[in-house]
């Protein structure tokens, strides 16, 4: 009974594909037990447990198990930091001593910059989406 939200698409499947749902979901369970790995410490060469994380530390001495990654990781921040900055400085600046006029053709520079920020910001995320 309770699993029958999952059936909406398979009303038309003979009774015996209705009776093996309840296998296929316990044996979705099976690969995230699968997941946490072990990875040889750089530092003293014994094998610790790894969840694929760059953080993750030996369990024997305490040193990053994966130093590469961890630093990969780090440059991609800065990366993504730096590139945000950049975008921020283009932004034309609003002064207080401006004139009501010049403010108001600046708001509209600023609402054009925004915009192509978006899009910039847009191809930038479907970059990374393709390449990841
Ligand atoms: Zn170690």
């Amino acid at each position: 009974m309770l699993f029958i939200p999952f059936l909406n698409k398979s009303e038309n499947l003979p009774e015996s594909a209705v009776r093996a749902v309840p296998l296929r979901i316990i044996s979705l369970h099976a690969p995230i037990k699968m997941a946490v790995s072990t990875r040889k410490c750089p530092a003293c060469g014994q094998w610790s447990n790894w969840s694929q994380n760059p953080d993750d530390k030996c369990e024997h001495c305490g040193s990053i198990l994966d130093p590469q990654g961890l630093r990969a990781r780090q440059l991609q921040e800065e990366e993504a930091l730096r590139q945000k900055k950049n975008l921020n400085i283009a932004l034309i600046e609003i002064y207080p001593y401006d004139s009501s006029l010049t403010r108001f053709g600046k708001r509209i520079v600023q609402g054009f910059q925004l915009t192509l920020m978006g899009i910039i910001s847009f191809i930038i995320w479907v970059v990374t989406v393709l390449a990841g």
